[in-house]
């Protein structure tokens, strides 16, 4: 992650051109991957000279828990083994048994011990593996105060939405529009669970990657000449349960499994949910 506090701090120096030299669509998106530490800064060819004297010594090699996801997670698990494990299980409500910490992660058990092992009964991808640290190192543990806010509303949010929606919400869309059954299969195979239809949507399913950062899809289906839409809810403690770039990563990440799922299967399971 970057060392500055938010995308806009990066923004403010570029040209603003959206000239897409950069490879983003907007200066604002490649502020907001330069943030994330998807992009070097030096990757825009039009930086000023102010810009280039404010960026001088910026590491010009990706180092990001995105480009270098295990070389972040094990600097996070050696934070952990620093942690007193037990407090941080009361904190965020897991379960804390011969050592070991436990949360639920979309419904399967997910562990850490004190020497920062991990152990869980899904595949440990750093997608899942990060948020699940950074929640259980610095999240606030607050319950779900079943607010639910777009991800631009979150603290940070605001300036990496642009980036959200591409990497996040637009691969879900085109998934749930090819694969009508993907809601049923969220609901049997990842404990999600769905809920009363959310702002006027057809169709709104919770998923819970970690117990207390429950995230909601909502999905309009196409109408009188009106395309359908996705659009994905989180708590609105989930910045303070985590931190913006891990409810980035948990959001992407979760497009990244459909996206997967869908053309490795190709059909998922068909039993309809409404
Ligand atoms: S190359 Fe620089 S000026 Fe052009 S869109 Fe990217 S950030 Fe903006």
């Amino acid at each position: 992650m970057s060392k500055h506090k938010n995308a806009f701090e990066i923004f403010r120096f570029l040209d603003k051109s959206n000239c897409r030299e950069c490879g983003e669509k907007t200066c604002l998106a490649f502020a907001g991957a330069v943030f994330l530490g998807q992009k070097r800064i030096h990757e825009c060819p039009k930086l000023s000279r102010e810009a280039l004297e404010r960026f001088a010594g910026e590491p010009d090699d990706r180092n990001t828990n995105e480009q270098n996801p295990e070389e972040y997670l094990q600097k996070l698990k050696s934070e952990v083994s620093r942690l007193d494990l037990a407090e941080a299980s009361e904190r965020v409500g897991a379960r804390f048994s011969g050592g070991k910490l436990t949360l639920k992660i979309l419904g399967k058990d997910f562990g850490i011990d004190a020497e920062g092992n991990l152990s869980a009964e899904i595949h440990v991808n750093p997608w899942v593996a990060v948020p699940f640290l950074v929640h259980v190192l610095r999240g606030e543990g607050l319950p779900a105060s079943a607010k639910w806010v777009p991800f631009r509303e979150l603290g940070g949010g605001r300036e990496l939405y642009p980036l959200f929606q591409k990497r996040c919400e637009e691969p879900m869309k085109r998934v749930a529009d090819t694969h009508t059954d993907l809601f049923d299969h969220i609901v049997h195979v990842f404990s999600g669970r769905q809920v009363e239809e959310q702002f006027e949507s057809d169709i709104s399913v919770v998923l819970h990657p970690l117990p207390k950062v429950p995230v909601m899809i909502c999905y309009w289906q196409p109408e009188d000449g009106l395309e359908s839409s996705l659009h994905i809810f989180f708590d609105e403690t989930a910045d303070r349960n985590l931190d913006i770039g891990s409810v980035f990563t948990l959001g992407t990440g979760l497009a990244q499994m459909f996206t997967k799922i869908a053309l490795r299967h190709g059909i998922l399971p068909s039993t309809p949910i409404r």
